[in-house]
């Protein structure tokens, strides 16, 4: 007779993680605990303004409360695995492992009189862009809002330490943004609060590859946040063979969505570009890109394509003459242009570079 099969049940933590609830939602969980209003005021600034790690951390809570909190909930966080900053200083990648042993990186750009930080929204993503490292992973899981919100509390932690702080979000890390609709608008929310990071959606960017549905959405709601376009390329066949998600939603869809989000927000959009010699690069590139933001209120990032590894350089980065004559064809239709040479491309913390398989990424 074999013995009874020793089942490997987990053992599976029912406590409510608070980080990641709005706050009326940590409201609703202190009344069932019978505690006073001011207590959801209290945690609120622990969790999202100091960054607390643990309820042991939170000093002015009473010893019962604090054993009481740890009884019902817990307080999930990051696990920072490894840190690598960029020969010259600006840029801060950290590799964070989720509490699956996932992993996802964040960077933390330092620029004149800011501190940007890009964030991902997936482990990972689907959408599988031809020039970009992370799609080679495609996707293992979406983030959720507490791991999104933890990888701005934990780097912030350290700069509030050090008598710095965070001034601006982007959402241009591992992942689309817009296929973790209520994950990553949770954590935007969670990002503004007055007594948390304090950074209100205007200071937070959103970039997407082009998913039109989470664009409208956005719209719909009005949460006023930054909007990037990854465009690439200004014809629908160039952009799929680039951009799979473009068979679904073309330019022209992508385009009319952009102009709803304007029209109902009043925010400037961003337009990414990056460059890939030979392919998207050229003149009449140039003037139809020109063509098809024509009357929507924009700026226009050009990316300098990013080696990434594996498999094998399908695409280059232009020459620097072709970059500037490219730039200076939209400037010359008075279209606001930078150039964004990525921060820390020696770190593999570019923009396209990021990916949790230590052993492709950078090329
Ligand atoms: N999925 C979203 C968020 C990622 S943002 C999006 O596509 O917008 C990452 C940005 O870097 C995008 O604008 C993308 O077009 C750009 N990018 C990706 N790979 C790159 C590379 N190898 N070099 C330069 N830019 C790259």
């Amino acid at each position: 007779m074999s013995e009874p099969a020793l089942l490997d049940i987990q053992t599976a933590d029912t406590r409510v993680d608070l980080k990641g609830l709005l706050p009326e939602e940590l409201q609703a969980f202190i009344s069932t605990l019978g505690k006073e209003r001011y207590r959801t005021k209290q945690l609120l600034a622990w969790i999202y303004g100091r960054g607390a790690a643990s309820f042991d951390d939170m000093t002015d809570l009473s010893r019962g409360f604090r054993a009481e909190l740890s009884e019902r909930a817990r307080l999930s966080h990051l696990t920072e695995v490894l840190r690598t900053r960029s020969s010259d200083g600006k840029a801060v990648k950290f590799l964070f492992a989720l509490s699956d042993g996932l992993q996802v990186e964040s960077v933390l750009m330092f620029e004149k009189d800011r501190r940007t930080l890009c964030i991902s929204s997936q482990v990972g993503c689907p959408l599988d862009c031809t020039f970009c490292a992370t799609g080679r992973m495609g996707l293992l899981r979406n983030l959720t809002a507490a791991e999104i919100i933890d990888q701005v509390l934990a780097i912030r932690r350290e700069l509030v330490a050090g008598d710095d702080d965070l001034t601006n979000i982007v959402m241009m890390g591992m992942g689309e943004p817009l296929l973790n609709y209520d994950a990553v608008t949770r954590a935007i929310r969670l990002m503004g609060l007055e007594m948390g990071p304090c950074l209100s959606a205007k200071k937070v960017t959103l970039s997407t590859a082009g998913h039109v549905p989470g664009i409208l959405r956005l719209a719909e709601e009005g949460l006023k946040v930054g909007l990037a376009v990854s465009l690439n390329a200004t014809v629908d066949e160039m952009r799929t063979r680039i951009m799979p998600i473009n068979r679904k939603w073309p330019i022209a869809d992508l385009l009319d969505a952009v102009r709803r989000y304007y029209r109902r927000i009043g925010r400037r959009v961003t337009f990414e570009y990056v460059l890939l010699a030979g392919e998207n690069d050229a003149d009449a590139d140039a003037d139809r890109l020109i063509a098809l933001v024509r009357g929507i209120p924009c700026k226009i990032n050009l990316i300098p394509w990013n080696p990434i590894a594996s498999p094998g350089p399908r695409h280059q980065r232009p020459s620097q003459a072709r970059i500037d004559a490219f730039a200076d064809r939209l400037r010359a239709s008075h279209l606001t242009v930078s150039v964004r040479y990525s921060k820390g491309d020696d770190i593999g913390a570019a923009c396209g570079q990021l990916i949790t398989n230590p052993q492709e990424g950078r090329g």
